[in-house]
């Protein structure tokens, strides 16, 4: 048998069945599962887990739970996003050595991170960060299904036809949402400020660019001279629109907006949800469309 391979689209004309005990599938958060339920969506004999709460947001600095860690007993594979996203993953391989580890991150066009001007913990002073907010391209999503589709295709062979016509859907898919990004050809130059560190990848798409970036989580705010530092640039630069998540980056931006007069527009990371496949396209139209309106 001739594997289409899942780069390609194939016709699934085969009548295999999933194996006998089937295949339980585990990814480390949000994003992820949303591409391999893409993946695996009508898949018999596939269980489809994510080992994270759904509302967990991005994994920086995440502590592994005890439930998180039960959710990995009698996985089959483990999808992770990589990029240093997963900081846990030590102590996974530790109690779990012989789980099948992928990470999806391979063949992602990636962008530098965030230095904040200081290394991080295990990082050598300067060292370059990748960010890892690589979902955020619809290219990158599709790369990572790929990816997912390898590596299902490799432990459940019965079923590789299907997991290679899901990919190739939900590869169709992300053209239009491409397009969509292709046709908001902003002016040259245009530049925005981020509050989310991974929405300079979809400032990228759209042909726009980061004047100004505030990331901001639990474990770390800006400082008072950063602040007024991104207000002067954004006044001088001409910044109209802040690109802020629904979490702790909003207030700065809020307080930015009424520092400065600009506009802030709220956008969907994708890092937390419903368990739903259709998430992952809804959110990046949904994303575009308001970023069309905001530039109009
Ligand atoms: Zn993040």
């Amino acid at each position: 048998m001739v594997l289409g391979g899942c780069g390609k689209g194939t016709e699934n004309t085969s009548g295999e069945t999933a194996q006998a005990d089937g295949l339980t599938v585990v990814t480390s958060f949000y994003p992820v599962y949303l591409l391999a339920a893409n993946v695996t969506d009508g898949v018999e004999g596939v269980t489809l887990k994510n080992m994270t709460q759904p509302q967990t947001g991005c994994l920086h600095d995440y502590e592994l739970t005890t439930e998180d860690m039960k959710t990995l007993e009698g996985a089959d594979v483990l999808f992770i996003n990589g990029l240093g996203m997963e900081s846990f993953m030590d102590k996974v391989m530790g109690q779990y050595p012989d789980l099948f580890i992928v990470d999806t991150s391979t063949g992602s066009v990636t962008l530098a991170g965030d230095d904040h001007g200081h290394a991080h913990e295990g990082e050598e002073d300067g060292e370059e960060e990748v960010n890892a907010h690589i979902w955020l391209n619809p290219s990158n999503g599709v790369k990572q299904a790929e990816v997912i589709c390898d590596a299902l295709s490799q432990a459940d062979p019965a079923n590789a036809d299907k997991y290679a016509a899901n990919t190739a859907t939900f590869s169709e898919s992300m053209e239009s949402v491409i397009a969509q990004a292709e046709a908001i050809n902003a002016a040259p130059g245009t530049e925005v400020a981020v509050f989310h560190e991974g929405f300079p990848y979809l400032t990228d798409l759209c042909g726009l660019e980061v004047g100004v970036g505030i990331y901001a989580d639990e474990n770390e705010e800006p400082s008072a001279k950063e602040m007024a530092e991104a207000a002067e640039e954004i006044k001088e630069d001409g910044i109209k629109l802040l690109l802020a998540a629904d979490d702790a980056g909003m207030k700065y931006a809020e307080t930015l907006a009424a520092e400065t007069g600009a506009t802030v527009v709220e956008l969907n990371p994708i890092t937390s949800g419903e368990l739903n496949k259709d998430v992952y396209r809804l959110g990046m139209e949904r994303n575009l469309q308001i970023l069309t309106e905001a530039l109009s």
